[in-house]
């Protein structure tokens, strides 16, 4: 008897030290900030993005990262010469831990005033309790509390900055893609940060208990995405846009054409994105016949 308890014990140990080391992983490795076009940053993790928009207002901040992630996101805001504290805003693009899990956090070493989707605010005031998928325990975070719920095509102005809400969902039932206007070298470019488009292992593209309307909020996402103006290619992870390498560039040319600007690369990871959408429809909809 004891012998089984101390087994059973030592199974609940290794189960949650592998939850552990799964979430957050590789992704959250620190790793220097870098600039993208004035007053535009990306002060996140290896490959958890959490840009930093300063105005004179103060500054926005779009996405937590993990709860794991805010010291790295504290010590990158220093780096660039700037206070976490002056942080007004904090954005959201969904509701998983990668990158609501600092939110709460950021909360309260901000006093900032978080404001997201309408449709993914129930989710992160549950703590990741809700999502039609991620079921899990391992996939909860501290709960933050939602100041401002937007909808889809609703405005956040912060001095002279002005951001656009898009909701593009499928990947979240609220998934935020933002766009919003930058400078650099004397020309504006249009800001696209993709909030995501992974069909996550478990989801039913043609429609779940969980997520009924899951295939046309998807049909709607890819219309949307497609005919939204870009030049800036920027998304919830660095690897969508290969942050790191454009980063790289940028530094080893500083004069040289910014490597953010990509409409092209953003149009194929869409239309990447969507070929392997159809591919599962397809599939699960044979397999139904
Ligand atoms: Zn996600």
């Amino acid at each position: 008897m004891r012998l089984l308890d101390f087994k059973t014990i030592a199974v609940a140990i290794i189960t949650s030290a592998a939850a552990v080391l799964q979430v957050p992983g590789t992704d959250n490795r620190p790793v220097a900030p870098y600039k993208i076009a004035d007053h535009l940053y990306n002060v996140g993790a290896s490959d958890i993005a959490s840009y930093l928009i300063t105005t004179t207002a103060g500054h926005i901040l779009i996405d937590g990262g993990y709860e794991a992630t805010v010291p790295i996101i504290e010590s990158n805001v220093t780096a660039i010469g700037f206070n976490l504290r002056d942080v007004k805003i904090l954005l959201n693009t969904q509701a998983h831990t990668d990158h609501a899990g600092g939110l709460a956090r950021l909360k309260t070493l901000t006093g900032a005033r978080l404001m997201m989707s309408e449709r993914d605010a129930p989710i992160i005031e549950a703590g990741g309790r809700g999502d039609f998928v991620l079921t899990e325990p391992q996939w909860r975070f501290p709960a933050a509390t939602v100041d401002r719920r937007l909808r889809d095509g609703d405005l956040v102005r912060l001095g002279s900055t002005t951001l656009t809400a898009r909701l593009t969902p499928g990947h979240t039932k609220g998934c935020t893609t933002w766009t919003f206007d930058a400078t650099d070298r004397g020309r504006t470019y249009h800001v696209v940060v993709l909030c995501g488009l992974t069909v996550l292992e478990g989801t039913r593209v043609s429609g779940m208990p969980a997520y009924p309307t899951i295939e046309s909020d998807y049909e709607r996402t890819f219309e949307v995405l497609k005919r939204m103006p870009i030049d800036i290619f920027l998304g919830a992870h660095p690897s969508y846009y290969d942050g790191m390498k454009k980063a790289d560039a940028l530094r080893a040319k500083p004069d040289g054409p910014n490597p953010f600007v990509d409409p092209d690369g953003f149009h194929a990871f869409v239309a990447n994105a969507e070929r392997r959408f159809r591919e599962r429809l397809t599939a699960e909809k044979k397999s139904k016949r």
